[in-house]
């Protein structure tokens, strides 16, 4: 890979398609950055409802995300998300925090606040980041710009696992309904909807292991480096 030139890659797709586990590999072997915008959506949402902001009017998230001191860090090289003071990075894990983040994430006020803070973290890095609008809107000259999907039924198991792996177990029936909820909330809003960027190369990682799709990625990238 060439190191002489910063390169950034945009991975956008449904939830549980495996975005953060291939850009976190991917980041890893190219020795780039690694931003995973959910977290910070899913910090904002905790926040409100912690502050008691009902996440339903629009016009009190808008109002409430001014104030709300987030910052992202790395240490040992890993991101971390904080709210003033206090680590959240495992709190906004919580599988009821992900609905929360669908909700704030709708509101257009909360949008430019999150992308303007993304672009300002990996401003001079080689970046690999994902979300939902990364190749749309955070990064429209993305070096390389990937949709990745896979069926909902996949995309189910792999998050139970994931929850199971990290001691949060919940019933397959109800991550997939949650996860089809929060899908059809993502791709029907109005302000940057979950949609695939038309430069956008897309890969259904269903049937392909991880480390499958991140030698995908690098050849693409490569490609596009040249
Ligand atoms: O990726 P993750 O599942 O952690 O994202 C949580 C929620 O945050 C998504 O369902 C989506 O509503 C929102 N999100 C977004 N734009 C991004 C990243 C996440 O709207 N770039």
């Amino acid at each position: 890979m060439s190191a002489d030139r910063t390169f950034s890659v945009a991975i956008d797709g449904p939830a549980g398609a495996g975005k953060s586990t291939i850009a976190r590999a991917l980041a890893r072997q190219l020795d780039a950055m690694y931003l995973d915008t959910g977290a910070m959506y899913r910090a904002i949402g905790l926040a409100m409802q912690r502050a008691g902001i009902d996440l339903e009017d629009a016009a009190a998230v808008a109002a409430g995300v001014d104030d709300i001191p987030i910052s992202v860090d790395y240490l040992g090289g890993e991101q971390h998300i904080f709210l003033g003071d206090e680590d959240v990075t495992g709190a906004v894990r919580q599988p009821e925090v992900s609905l929360l983040a669908s909700k704030v994430s709708a509101v257009p006020h909360v949008r430019e606040r999150m992308v303007a803070l993304q672009r300002q973290i990996a401003q001079g890095h080689s970046v690999v980041m994902d979300g939902r609008d990364i190749g749309t809107k955070v990064l429209p000259d993305a070096t390389l710009k990937v949709y990745l999907d896979a069926s909902p039924e996949v995309r189910a198991r792999r998050r139970c696992l994931e929850l199971a792996q990290k001691n949060m177990p919940e019933p397959y029936e109800k991550v997939l309904e949650d996860m089809k909820q929060r899908d059809w909330l993502d791709s029907h809003r109005a302000a940057s909807p979950l949609t695939r960027a038309d430069d956008a190369v897309v890969l259904d990682s269903s049937d392909l292991a991880p480390d499958e799709v991140v030698a995908a990625l690098r050849a693409l990238l490569e490609k596009a480096l040249n």
